[in-house]
């Protein structure tokens, strides 16, 4: 007897009618056909079940934030950090605590359950810190939040960043974070990566920097940090998101970087949404799309996944917590249109992603946690081009989310009075 059997579903690798069984919170069979019974059964005939989508990157510290204490109004990345640096004096923790949970009830909704944030250590008060540790607490029956010690002033740049970034580790952060290309120097940047790779070998803990999130070419912190890497032994641990300079890079400088990358097994987080929103504002035209090489970083068997970094804060006014938005605009902006690409973009938001966050019994096979997200849509090709409803999101086996699925129904001769877009909006032969 089985607890959950889900019936007929169509899996991210292709294949259609398998049945999944649930035994408590962990997956038991996944077949064809499964004849024993269970308490509760899905029918999820043609439609997609996927293990749940994972946000490597996000700021859950200043989501939802938007407005406060006011807009934006160039739109760079520059001012975005000036506006949070007003916004950071007047938060409680309350308020902090309050915005990520209302925005994780939005996660869940989309069946987003693994979440790693960076929380800003810059202000002495450590409220942030205090606010997030809390929220990883309240949240953790329903998605596991990971936090990375974020020093978003500058390690050394700012006042007590040295100190802050210690404080908030030794307060149970989970991630030592920087942001080498925001300290006055590059030498001052390469010094804050050598020191965050020693802190991360000394307490035993994974590295995730934003690195390089610049258009200016000779941003070469990753070089750094590849290196520092392999130095301290933290192959496979070390994260680098953003990447944004090796857009704008010489072609024969990333022909020796990508393999030092790869050597020190690099985890690379793009940020497609906030990349193109923020990167090549000082272009007139042509202007640079500022993602990383995503195909070829790929291509060099390293591993990528994407973050959706920002939803409604100082830095990026859109956003709703749905990862195929973020592999959406991926698939243009890395010009990724291919069969196989998309399905790489996929793996991105699900399989890459949870190696990045070294999740453990994530997936869809027998003795994984039963964790799953079924969309009205029959394969992750159509998920990326429809972002449709998340029709059920389980979490250990528990239904922790429903909707009902998107019908329109049409009044015009001739014509069909209902479309299901997940499976009647097809190219017809
Ligand atoms: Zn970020």
């Amino acid at each position: 007897m089985f607890d959950l059997i889900i019936r007929k579903a169509n899996l991210p690798d292709g294949r259609t009618g398998v049945d999944i069984a649930v035994k408590g919170a962990k997956i038991a069979a996944v077949e064809p056909q499964i004849d024993s019974p269970a308490r509760a059964e899905i029918d999820a005939t043609g439609r997609l079940v996927t293990p749940p989508f994972v946000d490597p990157h996000f700021h859950m510290d200043a989501t939802l934030s938007l407005g406060l204490p006011r807009m934006n109004v160039s739109g760079t990345l520059l001012e975005g950090i000036s506006l949070w640096g007003e916004l950071r004096p007047l938060l409680t923790k309350e308020a902090l605590v309050e915005r990520a949970l209302r925005y994780c009830d939005l996660a869940v909704s989309q069946g987003l359950l693994f979440i790693r944030s960076h929380v800003d250590t810059s202000d002495p008060r450590l409220v942030t810190v205090e606010a997030m540790i809390e929220v990883r607490e309240k949240v953790k029956p329903y998605i596991d939040l990971q936090l990375v010690a974020f020093p978003q002033d500058g390690y050394y740049r700012a006042e007590n960043g040295v100190g802050s970034l210690n404080r908030a580790l030794d307060m149970g952060i989970d991630i030592v974070g920087g942001i080498p290309h925001f300290e006055r120097t590059m030498d001052d940047g390469r010094a804050s990566v050598e020191a965050l790779c020693r802190i991360a070998a000394d307490r035993g803990l994974p590295v995730d920097m934003h690195c390089d999130e610049t258009d200016d070419p000779m941003s070469r912190h990753i070089e750094t940090l590849a290196a520092q890497t392999v130095r301290f032994g933290l192959q496979g641990r070390v994260a680098g998101s953003h990447l944004t300079s090796m857009h704008s890079m010489d072609n024969y400088y990333v022909s020796k970087l990508i393999p030092l990358m790869a050597e020190a097994k690099i985890n690379v987080i793009p940020n497609p949404l906030i990349n193109i929103m923020l990167q090549g504002r000082h272009d007139s035209y042509p202007k640079r799309r500022g993602l990383t090489r995503v195909r070829e970083l790929m291509d060099a068997g390293l591993n990528v996944s994407f973050g959706h970094d920002c939803v409604m804060d100082p830095w990026y006014s859109m956003g709703s917590g749905d990862m195929l938005e973020v592999g959406h605009m991926a698939i243009h902006v890395a010009q990724m249109a291919g069969l196989e690409d998309k399905k790489k973009i996929f793996d991105a938001i699900t399989v890459n992603s949870a190696k990045t966050m070294g999740l453990e019994g994530y997936g869809l096979e027998k003795g994984c946690n039963a964790d799953f997200a079924i969309l009205q849509a029959a394969d992750p090709l159509e998920a990326l081009r429809l972002k449709p409803t998340r029709l059920g999101v389980i979490r250990r086996g528990k239904v922790i989310a429903r909707s009902m699925p998107c019908i329109a129904e049409l009044s015009l001769d001739g014509r069909p009075a209902r479309i299901d877009s997940g499976r009647d909006y097809v190219p017809l032969s």
